[in-house]
């Protein structure tokens, strides 16, 4: 139990007097190195009471969108949300992920080392202790997500290669990934094909997106891979077998983005590989690819 006289912290221990907020009225402020900076309307803590909110949701809700410059003000009408995040981080495996994504927020440019201090940071990361804080960049430390020196009550964290790229594969993964890249070959004999695909795509709710490039152009330009790497999923249709539709889709696949393969019938003998394995769409025209593509969306990503 946290020893201060921040009245939030005494509010949040457990078994603490129920009068802590005897003669508060209004606005209870916060301005705690643990808690974070916030103004708690009355009928906010009223609510929070009824819900029986946690201090790990609490605070993580204060902490993360919150700062020291503008405090956050909590209202009634607020708790649902708090709530709702709180519970997002309940497993261990969401908090770790959770704290990977704060280092890279705070991280300005690579190679940066974020500095915390366990003893008034872990709400910041849902943690429930110092302890359970350090234990966490521990984790991420053996995980080679992150180089950390932890044996001290102030350590950083510095993200490495390997957890950029989980970070890379998170932010695409989360709610906020709805792009889907189509590789596929251009040209005016594919574009009701294009056309097809991208119905399929936005009828399942993503955005389809491909870069146009020159014909028969072998160069990868860094756009695209960084324009892969911020999608969801790889559409690859192999008709018309560019070495660029398979460098792309095999980029996804690295990347651990699912890749759904579709080829048209008539054009499955001139594939660059046995494609059998990867349960490929085999479609007969444009109406044909948009039907089977929904449903395997649908299967597969949703
Ligand atoms: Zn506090």
């Amino acid at each position: 139990m946290e020893q201060n006289d921040c009245r939030l912290c005494a509010y949040l221990a457990k078994g603490a007097p129920s009068n802590v907020l005897d003669g508060v009225m209004g606005d209870l402020l916060v301005d705690c190195s643990i808690c974070g900076h916030a103004a708690i309307s009355e009928d906010a803590r009223d609510a929070i009471d009824d819900e029986r909110v946690s201090r790990e949701a609490l605070r993580g809700y204060i902490r993360n969108k919150g700062s020291a410059k503008k405090p956050i003000r909590i209202e009634a009408k607020d708790v649902p949300e708090i709530v709702r995040e709180g519970e997002s981080r309940l497993e261990v495996l969401d908090k770790l992920e959770h704290f990977l994504l704060l280092v890279a927020a705070r991280s300005k440019q690579g190679g940066e080392a974020v500095g915390f201090s366990l003893s008034s940071d872990y709400p910041l990361v849902y943690a429930r202790s110092a302890k359970e804080m350090g234990w966490m960049l521990r984790e991420l430390r053996d995980e080679s997500l992150i180089v950390s020196e932890t044996a001290t009550a102030k350590p950083y964290a510095r993200l490495n290669t390997k957890g950029w790229e989980r970070v890379a594969a998170l932010r695409a993964a989360s709610g906020a990934g709805r792009r889907c890249f189509v590789a596929m070959a251009f040209g005016d004999e594919y574009r009701a094909t294009w056309e097809a695909i991208a119905r399929a795509i936005a009828l399942v709710g993503f955005e389809p997106h491909r870069v146009d490039l020159k014909p028969h152009s072998e160069l990868i330009p860094m756009k695209i891979l960084a324009d892969i790497r911020r999608s969801r999923f790889v559409v690859a249709d192999i008709t018309g077998h560019r070495n660029g539709v398979y460098f792309e889709a095999g980029f996804g696949m690295g990347l651990g983005r699912p890749v759904i393969w579709a080829c048209r019938r008539n054009n499955l003998r001139r594939a660059h590989f046995d494609v059998k394995q990867y349960g490929m769409i085999l479609y007969n025209d444009p109406p044909d690819l948009a039907e089977k593509l929904e449903d395997s969306i649908r299967a597969q990503i949703t």
